[in-house]
């Protein structure tokens, strides 16, 4: 057990530094087929056994020719010797002759060019070929994609489908990805009832579990679903220890700011080890982080906007870290803006926004509602814009952007 620091608003770049500093990535590996390796994180380098084209190969449909067979300066027209689809094995190309070849098809020993058939005429058995050919055009040579021995991905890749494709190339059928992350999610809150169920005076639907939901199956975790939790401390402390038993890493909604309904903070303070901070962000100042017996635990803001944009800036970098990813660390870049700000603030706002155009330039557009208990902006938008402490850019200024497609995925 060990204290909190309840002293004054610390940096989100602090926060996400210890975070990361604190993330102890996943160990265990297990082998996995390629086809099924989309959103995985390798747990080995994949180093190729061969040369990818394994041989050099035509890039046309056309006539594979010896430069000493052709002139520089004038057509000539050559006898068709042997015909060399996709997939055969030629013979070496005889000399003063062409070979009728088509893309993909190994390059015959002794040519040295391939004339697209575009530029060729064919008649009884000969080819007449243009002038000007150069040496190995159209030929695309052994190893150009890939050489043996090379590594064509590393540990803590994160799998994407051009990277199927290109463990596929290599011949390989099967590759070690780290087994996914176990994360337990809950929902505190006694006015939650669950959607399907008919809702009473006081009560609101639980919206948080299923944007951690989609989150976390976004990421391809394993999901321990613990529910609603209600407001008290005994439900908390039970909760939190069955699932600090199974699960690799906690997420809490809710709960953790200073009413006297708040119980995660306490209990993890009994169970375990809490930091808690007060963030300089927008929205989601209360965020916990400690550990529940060895777990760790991060503990969102209950307003659903809140919990969105703290998942995405500070959740999601330390699971992925956790789950054994090289890079963790979402991209932005800057667009002008199309609003301005009224003032400076000494949080960091992550503003809702969306990628707009006036004339064919980008801008980045605002949703006008950004409150932390918001959500209906999260879904209008498109991602983040995020406007750095004590700054308050006006309309044209460049601000950093990062579009959810670099926020939700794990690449
Ligand atoms: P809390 O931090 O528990 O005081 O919650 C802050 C605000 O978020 C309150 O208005 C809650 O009703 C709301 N809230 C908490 N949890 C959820 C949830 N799972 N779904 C929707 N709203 C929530
Ligand atoms: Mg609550």
């Amino acid at each position: 057990m060990s204290c909190c620091d309840r002293g004054q608003l610390r940096s989100v770049d602090a926060m996400l530094d210890e975070l990361l500093n604190k993330a102890i990535p996943v160990k265990d590996s297990l082998p996995i087929l390629v086809v099924d390796a989309l959103g995985k994180i390798l747990a080995e380098d994949v180093i190729s056994g061969i040369d990818v084209p394994p041989h050099d190969n035509s890039a046309m449909d056309g006539y594979a020719v010896n430069l000493n067979d052709c002139q520089t300066d004038s057509a000539v027209t050559l006898p068709i010797s042997q015909r060399i689809p996709a997939g055969s094995v030629p013979q070496a190309l005889q000399p003063g002759t062409a070979a009728r070849i088509f893309t993909g098809a190994t390059i015959p020993e002794n040519a040295t060019a391939v004339i697209m058939q575009e530029d060729c005429s064919e008649q009884d058995g000969q080819v007449t070929l243009p002038a000007g050919i150069k040496l190995d055009q159209n030929i695309r040579p052994q190893g150009q994609d890939i050489k043996t021995s090379s590594t064509i991905l590393q540990k803590g890749h994160h799998v994407r489908a051009q990277d199927m494709g290109l463990m596929a190339s290599i011949g390989i059928a099967e590759v070690k990805a780290y087994r996914p992350l176990k994360v337990a999610i809950l929902s505190t809150g006694d006015e939650l009832i669950e959607p399907g169920q008919s809702i009473s005076e006081g009560q609101i639907f639980n919206s948080n579990r299923y944007t951690l939901q989609g989150f976390l199956k976004g990421l391809g975790f394993e999901i321990l679903d613990l529910g609603i939790v209600e407001d008290t401390l005994d439900a908390t402390l039970k909760a939190l220890t069955n699932a600090a038993e199974s699960a690799d890493v906690i997420i809490t909604s809710g709960g953790v700011s200073v009413g006297e309904e708040d119980h995660v903070k306490a209990a993890i303070d009994q169970l375990g080890e809490l930091n808690l901070w007060k963030l300089a962000i927008k929205p989601g100042k209360p965020f916990a982080y400690g550990k529940v017996a060895n777990t760790p635990i991060m503990g969102l803001p209950g307003n659903p906007g809140a919990v969105f944009v703290t998942f995405c800036i500070l959740a999601r970098p330390f699971l992925l870290k956790s789950q054994g990813a090289a890079s963790v660390k979402a991209h932005s870049f800057k667009l002008p803006i199309g609003f301005s700000l009224k003032k400076p603030g000494k949080r960091r706002e992550y503003l809702r926004t969306r990628i707009n155009y006036e004339n064919g330039e980008a801008f980045i557009e605002n949703h006008p509602n950004q409150s932390s208990g918001v959500l209906s902006s999260a879904s209008w938008a498109d991602g983040l814009a995020i406007i750095t402490e004590n700054t308050a850019p006006q309309k044209g200024e460049l601000v950093e952007f990062s579009p959810f497609s670099e926020l939700f995925g794990n690449s």
